[in-house]
């Protein structure tokens, strides 16, 4: 469903990705980690085309990306950030319909059903029409992560979506984000959350300076890291 091919990414002088390759299958759940700078955000900011890669090629769901397929890349690639992003003067349920009426063509009733259906997926139908401030962190991100499924999109690329919460809320937004792993959903989700990676990771991936320098089954790599920085910085963060 994505296939990198070779890509790096500068800014101005600083080599932000370097000739890194990455092949993720339908239904693949990808988590990357790594410390901070090694440009984690900047490969998931590089496949929604956030960022645009200088060298290489990066082709999600038969499209090579370029500035001329940036439709394509928005109706596909569904995009957490670690800050939410919602709306702050929309309520609940205004932040999940706009896109789908905007973008889809969705009219107001169809979009608002949509809009239910994933906020009980997230299990906060209740919050519908609140303002994001009158939320918690937690409900906030789940609310985030609905947006984005109301997109409908084949592939959701979560950035450190844990970060920004108490730790008391960071359950509640991971068991969301289990429960869509094993809905069959295509994720890449940049994360320190080991456990999380363990139980859903097909593939764990650990980045340092621009590359991957660690890729293979999360069973694979936690038990014998090839890399001795890979090791390292398991240490630190377990
Ligand atoms: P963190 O864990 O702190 O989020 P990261 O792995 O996500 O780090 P990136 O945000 O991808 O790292 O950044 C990789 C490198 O590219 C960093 O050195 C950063 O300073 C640089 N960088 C990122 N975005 C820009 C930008 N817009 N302009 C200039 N340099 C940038
Ligand atoms: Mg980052």
């Amino acid at each position: 469903l994505i296939s990198m091919q070779g890509v790096s990414k500068f800014f101005d002088e600083f080599q932000a990705l370097k000739d890194v390759s990455l092949c993720v299958k339908e239904g693949e759940r990808v988590v990357v980690c790594g410390p901070s700078g090694s440009g984690k955000s900047t490969l998931i900011r590089c496949i929604n085309r956030l960022e645009a890669h200088e060298a290489g090629d990066i082709v999600v769901d038969g499209v090579t990306l370029s500035d001329k397929t940036l439709d394509h890349i928005r109706g596909t690639v569904g995009m957490v950030f670690q800050q939410f992003n919602l709306f702050p003067h929309l309520t609940v349920l205004e932040n999940l319909t706009l896109g789908p009426r905007r973008a889809l063509g969705l009219s107001e009733e169809e979009a608002e059903a949509r809009a239910m259906l994933y906020l009980e997926r997230v299990r906060i139908p209740d919050q519908a029409n609140k303002l994001p401030r009158q939320l918690s962190g937690g409900q906030q991100q789940r609310v985030a992560i609905a947006r984005s499924l109301c997109m409908e999109p084949r592939i959701l690329l979560f950035d450190e979506p844990t970060s920004a919460l108490d730790p008391e809320m960071i359950a509640e937004v991971l068991d969301v984000m289990v429960e869509l792993a094993r809905s069959g959903m295509t994720m890449i989700v940049v994360t320190h959350e080991m456990g999380f990676a363990r139980k859903v990771a097909d593939t764990m991936v650990f980045m340092d300076k621009g590359e991957i320098v660690e890729i293979g089954p999360p069973e694979q790599v936690f038990k014998a890291p090839k890399s001795a920085r890979f090791a390292t910085f398991l240490n630190q963060i377990l």
